[in-house]
């Protein structure tokens, strides 16, 4: 499985960049979305949260100072990782950070985070601090998304052709079993109930994660 790195789409204004073009183009951005959006506005942190080991999946987030690490944990669970209520982990190097502390009394721009899900089939996640900047908040929604990578197209490992549609699971593991419609057919580890679907995620094709 190659998952080639794509542009994302700005969640406010539409155009489209990398991932580092994003980064950018949003400094500019937030500032623009600052000065003709309406409603109360309060300290936050433009996060770039990445997959460690694929260019294909990133994030950049707004993150309400106020909110605490727990609450980025169920934002990043429900956007790209829950599957069956694995353990999760916050490091700075070799240091643990407790699920209950707030963002503003650990986090400063230029700091990275590492991010685990799973201890198991680990998913592991980078988070780079962009920025700090007065931003517009959202009622109970202190993380929301700022941009987002378009779904990378992958082509189906087996023939080498078509887009891959579904995942062996098994095969992952080495990483393999990206099977576009026809090649699942032909493929002989499971029948159609045991593959994963595609989705824009780096946790695809991991456990049971289907989205
Ligand atoms: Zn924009
Ligand atoms: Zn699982
Ligand atoms: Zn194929
Ligand atoms: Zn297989």
């Amino acid at each position: 499985m190659k998952a080639k790195a794509n542009k994302g789409a700005c969640a406010h204004c539409g155009k489209e960049y990398t991932k580092s073009g994003m980064a950018k183009h949003l400094e500019q951005c937030l500032i623009d979305k600052l000065q003709t959006t309406q409603g109360k506005t309060g300290p936050c942190f433009h996060l770039q949260v990445a997959d460690r080991f694929s260019s294909a999946y990133w994030l950049h987030l707004q993150a309400d100072a106020n909110t605490t690490l727990k609450s980025l944990d169920a934002f990043l669970r429900k956007i790209w990782l829950e599957c069956c209520g694995h353990m999760s982990v916050f490091h700075i190097g070799p240091h643990q950070l407790g699920m209950g502390r707030k963002l503003a009394s650990i986090l400063e721009p230029g700091m990275e985070l590492d991010y685990e899900y799973d201890m198991g089939d680990t998913t592991a996640l980078r988070i780079t601090v962009m920025g700090e900047y007065p931003g517009v908040l959202t009622p109970k929604k202190p993380v929301t998304v700022l941009a987002r990578n378009l779904p990378p197209a992958v082509l189906c490992d087996a023939c080498g052709k078509k887009p891959a549609v579904m995942i062996c699971p098994e095969c992952n593991y080495e990483g393999e079993g990206w099977l576009c419609k026809g090649c699942a057919k032909k493929h002989e580890c499971g029948d159609e109930d045991y593959f994963l679907p595609v989705v824009n995620s780096p946790r695809a094709g991991v456990c049971g994660y289907t989205g």
